[in-house]
């Protein structure tokens, strides 16, 4: 069984871990997961290069006009006053000028054609002059303006793009730019989630007393959908130890990662934190945030086997769900995805309009709204912020980040931001 030595671990304390620290550990653990596969340029859209795109050619492959216009030989231009040049032909894009520009001659261009031997500079066609069959240019041009050299964007047999990329469009663009249509991606992560809880009653069954809908199994499997995850729903499971451990082996026998929510908080039966102890290493964190609190975190091996599961078990409240999925699973999935390196989401600072009240000592993640005043940004917090308040995210386009060590915001005070576009 792979050792997880939480307790090796410098400034650890699972009573009561930062955001910052508790992220920074998970990611330390998360290897990146291993195998491979061959997918034609447009299906690798969202997944994780696997090795270095090496350019087979020059990007561009000749020397070209990034412009409409005359191709020049610099040489000939007076340094002061119009030059008068011979028209001598055209150069079209994928048809070439095969002749040669003598002195005081000129070539019509188009942009994105060759550039004929000997011409260093491209003026453009709003400023020039045609006079039958001269061109007049006017004084003021340099050599090599309006050109595009061979290989200025990509050099052969350099790495265009290299492993541990996501690719966004526009890798996938370089990528068929090299003329390449077939590449290695990381396979997809596979991820089991499941809900804990008595009180949970599935989609289409009338509600009993004191039951709740289980939305958080429907928000996580957004989430992870959206990473591109596969996913494996394994449904409600309700909290009793033979069901959870039956769940918990399916769990671990077939995927790289396991979401849960509820179970690990204080109010629950310690037989699901015994439990999940006992399946494999798990610790449980007291993060210094709100919401989310508590959280598992490990690796579920039932059978002592190398190959068991990551374990992310999420508080149960549905905002809470959210909060820990965006600010911990979500870069621990970009690291089992082969991301390197993962990304920080990046936070901006914005005009808080409100006071808020936010005890020092922990992080807090309120949901907020952004807008424009004057030309500055500007944010409210949604309303009611209570951890099982779901509508206060989904009014939300960013979450306030306020800070460990911050106390009580005054209106008109600066906060950070973090915004849900991108994120989500
Ligand atoms: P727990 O962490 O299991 O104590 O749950 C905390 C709160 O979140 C309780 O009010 C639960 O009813 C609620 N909750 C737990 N799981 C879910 C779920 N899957 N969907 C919606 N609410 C949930
Ligand atoms: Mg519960």
């Amino acid at each position: 069984m792979t050792s997880l030595n939480f307790t090796c671990l410098d400034d650890y304390d699972p009573e009561s871990l930062s955001v910052h620290r508790a992220r920074q550990i998970m990611l330390a653990m998360l290897p990146a997961v291993a195998g491979h596969e061959r997918l034609f340029v447009r299906q690798a859209l969202g997944r994780v290069l696997a090795e270095d795109v090496i350019s087979p050619v020059d990007v561009p492959a000749h020397d070209n006009s990034a412009m409409d216009g005359w191709a020049v030989r610099s040489v000939d231009l007076a340094a002061t006053g119009e030059t008068r040049l011979k028209n001598i032909g055209t150069a079209f894009a994928g048809r070439a000028f095969d002749g040669k520009v003598g002195q005081g001659e000129a070539v019509r261009i188009m942009t994105g054609a060759v550039l004929p031997q000997d011409v260093d500079c491209v003026v453009v066609q709003e400023v020039a002059r045609v006079d039958g069959d001269s061109v007049i240019v006017p004084p003021g041009q340099r050599a090599e303006q309006n050109t595009r050299r061979a290989g200025e964007d990509l050099r052969a047999g350099k790495a265009a793009i290299a492993s541990g990329k996501l690719l966004r469009p526009a890798e996938i663009g370089i990528i068929a730019s090299l003329g390449i249509a077939e590449l290695s991606v990381r396979r997809r992560v596979r991820v089991a989630l499941f809900s804990t809880g008595d009180e949970l009653c599935s989609l289409g069954t009338p509600l009993f007393p004191g039951a709740v809908y289980d939305s958080n199994r429907y928000t996580i499997w957004g989430m992870l959908t959206r990473l591109g995850c596969e996913v494996i729903d394994m449904g409600v499971v309700k909290d009793d130890p033979a069901t959870l451990e039956a769940a918990f082996r399916e769990a671990a026998a077939c995927a790289d990662a396991i979401v849960t929510s509820g179970g690990v908080s204080v109010g629950e039966a310690d037989f699901i934190k015994q439990l999940m102890q006992q399946l494999g290493e798990v610790a449980f964190w007291k993060i210094a945030m709100k919401p989310g609190r508590p959280m598992a975190f490990g690796r579920i091996q039932p059978d002592g086997r190398e190959n068991g599961a990551w374990l992310f078990g999420l508080p149960g409240n549905p905002v809470a769900v959210m909060v820990t999925f965006y600010q911990f699973v979500q870069p621990a999935i970009l690291k089992l995805m082969g991301l390197d390196p993962v990304p920080a989401f990046p936070t901006f600072p914005a005009r808080c309009v409100e006071d808020i009240r936010k005890g020092k000592g922990r992080t807090e993640f309120q949901r907020g709204i952004l807008f424009q005043d004057n030309g500055e940004w500007c944010v409210r917090p949604t309303g009611a912020q209570g951890s099982g308040v779901l509508s206060s995210m989904a009014k939300a386009d960013c979450f306030i980040v306020l800070e460990h060590e911050r106390g009580k915001v005054s209106a008109g005070e600066t906060v950070q931001v973090q915004l849900m576009t991108g994120l989500v």
